[in-house]
């Protein structure tokens, strides 16, 4: 079987010449952009636009990586729209603030809202037959991935297949939150997704990354590169692995692979382009929310000790109501202008911290999770 081939391309700036050149070479490695894509066609370029922030947060796809990659696409396709779904605020919002709706303006295409859209069959779905898809998806013939890399609460990673969540328009995603409550379910339910959408090519900003608590507030991370693939899979994989990250713990990697449906393995996969060792980071942070989860296989019981639960700093809360109306099982009250959880209803989905623009939401390890930390710690000073 021929191996996915993954283009990695050093780019340490968001300079203007420089990402649009290392998008043009990533695409050239991969055959070029006229083998990526139909010609004469409709293509959509999915950014990762979750919430209205400033590009140098590093919470959305930069809006130069955006306008590079519809460029490339622009060479090809007849018609070429740009969208997502944004957990918080609307699309438009979004893409004003994150600089992504200049980029368009000046790239001479259009922002498209993901307010509506309608019912997509999946007979080879293996958990969910039927998604609810955001009308230009289903409209284009070809979706381009350009996602953000960085760090998620609980996913532990959110890259090029992740970005696809996105393709569900605003709160119909908390559906698919309570549907899916265990990290293993949902990164299945992902990989439906996956094979639902099939973007023809995925792209990668990893100029800078997020690591910590991302996917909202964690640190913005020099990585220095643009990665680019037609196998999300295996380009989440290649990314992950420069950071010191065991692909396997990612659910939906892990589930793709299993299923044929990306290459996820090393021995699968085949990097072109800049030396993979000139980018290795050894001290990439996984998020809290993440931290000790493979001992759940041990039980349930010890589920509360080790997943870790969102906790609100009363001081910082403004008591927007943001979290409580992003929360799926509708768990989180505002009382007098505070944020309360009912913890024994929580599902541990981190939509609250996520969305939270004050950063009020902090994820508590628990208290197992804590120990072996420690424990852990202690073992490396000796
Ligand atoms: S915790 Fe955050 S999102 Fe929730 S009410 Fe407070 S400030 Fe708003
Ligand atoms: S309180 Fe937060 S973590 Fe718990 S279910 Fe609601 S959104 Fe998810």
């Amino acid at each position: 079987m021929a191996k996915a081939r993954v283009a990695l391309v050093r780019c340490d700036s968001y300079d203007p010449g420089a990402v649009g050149a290392a998008v043009e070479r990533a695409f050239r490695l991969l055959g070029g952009v006229e083998c990526l894509l139909p010609r004469e066609s409709t293509c959509l370029v999915k950014p990762n636009l979750l919430s209205p922030s400033r590009p140098e947060l590093a919470i959305t796809t930069h809006p130069e990586v955006v306008k590079a990659v519809v460029i490339e696409v622009k060479k090809v396709a007849r018609k070429v729209a740009v969208g997502d779904s944004p957990g918080r605020g609307d699309t438009l919002g979004a893409a004003e603030a994150s600089g992504v709706a200049q980029a368009c303006r000046d790239a001479g295409v259009e922002v498209v809202p993901f307010d509506e859209g309608s019912d997509f069959r999946l007979l080879e779905g293996r958990l969910c037959k039927e998604f609810f898809l955001a009308r230009p998806v289903l409209e284009a013939d070809a979706v381009v991935s350009v996602a953000k890399m960085k760090t998620h609460g609980f996913m532990g990673y959110t890259g090029a297949v992740k970005n696809l969540f996105g393709c569900i328009p605003g709160t119909r995603k908390a559906k698919y939150h309570l549907r899916y409550q265990g990290r293993e379910e949902f990164g299945i339910m992902l990989t439906d997704l996956l094979l639902a959408v099939r973007p023809a090519v995925s792209v990668l900003d990893a100029v800078i990354a997020m690591d910590g608590d991302g996917p909202s507030h964690g640190r913005p991370r020099p990585f220095g590169a643009i990665l680019a693939s037609r196998d999300p899979v295996a380009l989440d994989s290649v990314a992950l692995r420069l950071a010191g990250v065991d692909p396997a713990g990612i659910p939906y990697l892990k589930a793709a692979a299993e299923r044929g449906a990306g290459a996820m393995y090393e021995r699968d996969v085949e990097v072109v382009g800049d030396e993979p060792g000139s980018f290795v980071i050894k001290d990439f942070r996984m998020p809290t929310g993440n931290r000790h989860r493979s001992l759940l296989r041990l039980g349930g019981i010890l589920k509360s000790s080790i997943t870790a639960k969102p906790v609100v700093d009363t001081e910082k809360c403004t008591g927007c109501a943001v979290c409580q109306r992003s929360c799926p099982p509708q768990v989180i009250s505002v009382v007098r202008k505070k944020a309360v959880i009912d913890d024994s209803r929580c599902i541990r989905c981190y939509c609250c911290h996520e969305m939270c623009p004050s950063g009020a939401i902090r994820l508590r390890m628990g208290m197992a999770a804590r120990a072996l930390d420690r424990f852990i710690d202690c073992l490396a000073r000796k």
